[in-house]
């Protein structure tokens, strides 16, 4: 096997260069080109030396095996063409599966409108064994539906010009090999080593939390992750105010092998609203169940969500007022967000569907039955959500629908109640127990959890701090 420390250094070098030719590529692609075609030659010459070392095994710089590979330029110009696809084309890897250590894999993206049999073709395969892959991956994988930039490997012996293996990467970390030396060929799913990375970052908020987010260059993915964590208890438009501070600790997961990666969980959030600061914490109990916890040991999961739609504003509150299309004063039994058409709308809570039909003014409409007597309702939807139907059992976060204007509506908004044993109540005064509250066992465990493995990790933003290694 290839020694750990070799292929973490390569990694690294790696995640800074892909970083340092994102950033080149917008200033000056010719550039970045040439920068991208030094640093990669290093990186292959290094790895080539890494393999040298006798405990570092498999690394091995992928040797070019066709016309198609042979010149590095023109797989980068590839790469760059390649929707999201991160990875140097060919930057030698591991082999997936466990090989002796002169194995080598080429990972080459699919490029825009190629199909797997031209790509194969393209790097050398004939086409009978292409035919035979394909027969062997039909059931398993949608060979129609393969996407541009999708990585398939060929994996070399040395001193072998006929692959040995092949590999289609299936997920973020999943892939499909196939041993091209056992007949009849078989494709099997495996699991691609991940590795995990803790960033934290804080910031004030100016304009709104995306656009502070999004200067302190946190990934967008981590602020709708921590927005949905707060939904429970903040109020994004009223209580979020210019000087907000807040404080973020999340997870990238890398993908060694194909040099990509991707934002993990929420480790720990905190937002210090202008009367009050809520810390948040992600903890896996005695028992595994993994959760956000306060600092009290209470669950941020409530009974019913606050915000049913992600990134909606409030277009009108609860209560008495003037209504936009009867022109009388009427009580508004509910809150209305705006947002646009076909917005994903979410169960506010586990709960049996008790309609989901045409429901007069209120237009396409839904009723969930939850606990304790509540329900919640949800009106003007554009359309249902598929399969939705009276009798089906939801969980809180489900998308149920997608905002419209179906109805006595004047533009497209999601018209959100709360009843409490079938009576109006207002749903931005509700306060629901916590769902869960850590044992006393737990609550031990929790707090030197915290201490150990998230209080240690030094802030990005604080350059005094940035001598301290994580751990
Ligand atoms: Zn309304």
């Amino acid at each position: 096997m290839y020694s750990k420390e070799s292929v973490q250094r390569v990694k690294q070098s790696l995640v800074v260069f892909i970083s340092l030719i994102q950033k080149t590529w917008v200033a000056s692609p010719l550039l970045a080109r040439y920068a991208t075609i030094s640093v990669l030659s290093i990186l292959i010459t290094y790895a080539t030396l890494s393999a040298k070392k006798p405990e570092s095994g498999t690394i091995e710089n992928g040797q070019n095996r066709s016309a198609a590979e042979t010149d590095d330029s023109q797989t980068l110009t590839q790469k760059k063409n390649s929707l999201n696809s991160t990875q140097p084309a060919t930057v030698s890897q591991p082999a997936p599966q466990q090989t002796p250590p002169e194995d080598s894999i080429t990972i080459l993206p699919l490029k825009s409108g190629e199909r797997l049999i031209d790509h194969l073709k393209s790097r050398g395969i004939t086409t009978a064994s292409i035919y035979e892959m394909i027969a062997a991956l039909k059931n398993k994988v949608n060979l129609n539906r393969l996407q541009q930039g999708t990585e398939i490997g060929l994996v070399y012996e040395h001193n072998n010009p006929l692959a040995k293996e092949m590999t289609l990467r299936t997920a973020f970390d999943t892939y499909m090999s196939i041993n091209l030396r056992r007949k009849p060929l078989v494709a099997e799913q495996h699991s691609t080593p991940i590795t995990s990375v803790l960033v934290r970052k804080s910031g004030v908020i100016n304009d709104s939390l995306i656009a502070s987010t999004q200067t302190n260059n946190i990934p967008i993915d981590a602020v709708y992750k921590v927005t949905n964590i707060y939904s429970y208890d903040v109020d994004f438009q009223r209580d979020i105010r210019p000087g907000t501070r807040y404080e973020i600790l999340y997870e990238i997961l890398s993908v060694p092998l194909y040099g990509d990666s991707k934002t993990g969980a929420i480790k720990m959030a905190t937002l210090h609203l202008h009367n009050r600061s809520i810390p948040v914490y992600e903890y896996k109990t005695i028992s595994g169940d993994v959760n956000h916890f306060h600092a009290t040991g209470e669950s941020v999961q409530k009974a019913l969500l606050k915000t049913p739609v992600d990134g909606a504003r409030i277009s009108s509150r609860y209560g008495k007022r003037k209504h936009p299309i009867l022109g009388y004063y009427k009580t508004h039994k509910g809150i209305d967000f705006g947002a646009r058409r076909g917005t994903p709308i979410k169960a506010s809570g586990d709960g049996i569907i008790d309609r989901a039909n045409r429901y007069g003014s209120y237009g396409n409409y839904i009723k969930i039955k939850h606990k304790n007597g509540y329900s919640t309702a949800y009106a003007h939807l554009h359309r249902f959500a598929k399969g939705l139907k009276k009798g089906k059992r939801v969980k809180q976060g489900d998308v149920i629908g997608y905002v419209g204007t179906t109805g006595r509506s004047t533009g497209p908004h999601l018209h959100y109640e709360v009843l409490k044993n079938n009576r109006h109540v207002n749903p931005a005064r509700l306060k629901f127990p916590a769902r869960t509250k850590l044992s006393k066992k737990d609550m031990d465990k929790f707090h030197a959890f915290i201490e150990e493995n998230y209080m240690s990790v030094p802030d990005v933003a604080d350059s005094t701090q940035k001598n301290h290694a994580p751990e």
